[in-house]
């Protein structure tokens, strides 16, 4: 048996060989196995319940099956590698090319809410470095490579923005916009345990996971034709369940319409329909136009003077940084509430994630300190007059469109061409496609965009021998410009 410390070491600290343990006879550490490197795996055809499938060049979206076209392989290194330099020579190659595309990509890029529109080079040197703010952002972790300082001057730009006080507010920099709906629908569930989950049905789908994640009862509302949560509904399904809580998730752009949600009205139909300030929590999905909101005088204000749990927004769309990340916020009295203290940490687990981005919160940083709530209303304004160009525009040449009051998303008739939405990188549902204008999207680039539209479509509908959809039921007949709406 080991005993005490003064049993294994000798007196000038070296080990007391005597009283160790003996390892085990046929304990070798140094042994490792032979042949580390696993058998390839037959690349055979693919098959389902036994029937091959046939490869064709159609793009589908093919559920069961993991698709491996375009897969770069790794290769095993050869033993003389080092010495030739053969292998880094290839590696840069590909590398080389990708970047190629990368830019190739980004200049045909319309359908994302991604702004592509920035400049980081001061951070490059920063790569060096695995910077980690695992934990809670407000607690020093006993990992010390972090960012937690940059971390904490963003929460608080973002807090004074949605109008929380420094000592009232916590949150993170998450690593989406759909990690800040888990935790903001977790928060609500922890605060309401039997509370139901409200949600319009154009509400992104990861409001729908954390329902099905946390096993919580979930109403889809319906939602008028711009895409905003219709609070006549709204109401008739919370009187059908007044006994219990309610947890709403309010949208500040929805994915595909880009509609804004009425949060006053939301929040008027809770109070009429006798749910007090008490029975419910309110989480806004501002992951596409939280940043945008703000600065457009007839928005609904989204601030924490009003009787909502939390807010969060991606940082990656609007705001422009060139990894996925977003930013959550919340009352501190919640966390409080939910958070457990983790010793390993010495830090306390109120985060969805353990281990969290340390260089998104300085990319960030970085943005903000150069923007400034000045430089992002100059970029709203900018977005919505581009959009409304293009909307005017393609409404000009006969293709049906449309652009929510609040909205830098123009939604429109969905090209006839595969290969067209892909070149623009258009996100399309049923009918219609949009494009969603970020600050990168200039006139020029929306011109180039519009003229190979109008050209290609007289092609696709034979200048004018084929009718293209009608999308009177998907952005409403006044928006239509189908051959029975024109
Ligand atoms: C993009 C988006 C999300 C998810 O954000 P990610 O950063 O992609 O995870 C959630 N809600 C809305 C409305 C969005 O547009």
């Amino acid at each position: 048996m080991v005993g005490t410390v003064d049993d294994v070491l000798l007196s000038n600290g070296a080990p007391n060989l005597e009283n160790l343990e003996p390892l085990p006879e046929d304990f070798d550490p140094t042994a490792v196995i032979k042949e580390p490197v696993p058998a390839a795996v037959e690349n055979g055809a693919f098959a389902v319940n036994g029937h091959a499938i046939v490869e064709d060049d159609e793009r589908e979206i093919v559920l069961g099956r993991n698709v491996h076209t375009m897969c770069l392989e790794v290769t095993e290194p050869d033993a003389d590698d080092d010495v030739t330099g053969e292998r880094e020579a290839y590696m840069a190659s590909i590398l080389a090319r990708y970047r190629k595309s990368l830019l190739e990509r980004t200049k045909h890029h319309l359908g994302y809410p991604y702004n592509l529109d920035f400049e980081y080079g001061a951070l490059a040197q920063l790569q060096h470095f695995s910077i980690n703010n695992l934990g809670d952002p407000f607690i020093e972790s006993n990992y010390g490579v972090h960012s937690r300082q940059f971390e904490v001057g963003v929460l608080d730009w973002f807090a004074r923005l949605w109008e929380l006080e420094k000592n009232e507010y916590w949150g993170y920099i998450t690593n989406c916009g759909t990690e800040g709906n888990l935790h903001g629908i977790l928060v609500g569930r922890e605060v309401f345990p039997d509370g139901i989950l409200y949600a319009s049905s154009e509400t992104h789908y990861s409001v729908f996971k954390a329902a099905r994640m946390y096993r919580m009862e979930c109403e889809k509302v319906g939602t008028l034709l711009s895409g905003e949560i219709d609070c006549e509904d709204f109401r008739t399904k919370l009187l059908l369940h007044k006994g219990k809580p309610a947890i709403i998730n309010v949208n500040i752009g929805t994915t595909v319409k880009g509609a804004v949600d009425d949060l006053d009205l939301v929040i008027q139909t809770l109070e009429e329909t006798g749910f007090r300030h008490d029975r419910f929590y309110i989480h806004c999905d501002g992951a596409l136009f939280g940043l945008m909101m703000p600065f457009v005088k007839r928005a609904p204000k989204v601030t924490f003077k009003k009787p909502i749990g939390s807010v969060s927004v991606s940082g990656h769309k609007f705001v422009g940084c060139p990894m996925p990340c977003g930013v959550q916020i919340t009352r501190l009295d919640h966390i409080n509430a939910l958070s457990r203290n983790v010793e390993y940490l010495a830090s306390r687990d109120a985060t969805i994630m353990g281990s969290r981005n340390g260089h998104a919160p300085i990319f960030l940083w970085y943005t903000l300190n150069r923007k400034g709530y000045k430089g992002f209303q100059k970029e709203v304004k900018k977005c919505l007059k581009n959009a409304h160009y293009l909307k005017d525009c393609l409404r000009a040449a006969g293709i049906g469109a449309m652009l929510n009051e609040l909205s830098s998303t123009v939604v429109f008739e969905r090209p006839h061409d595969e290969e067209f939405v892909r070149k623009w990188q258009l996100a399309c549902q049923g009918n219609i496609a949009h494009v969603i204008v970020m600050p990168n999207i200039t006139v020029e680039k929306l011109d180039g965009f519009l003229n190979e539209l109008i050209e290609k479509r007289a092609m696709w509908y034979n200048n004018g021998n084929l009718q293209p959809p009608c999308v009177a039921s998907d952005i409403g007949q006044q928006n239509c410009l189908c051959a029975m709406h024109k």
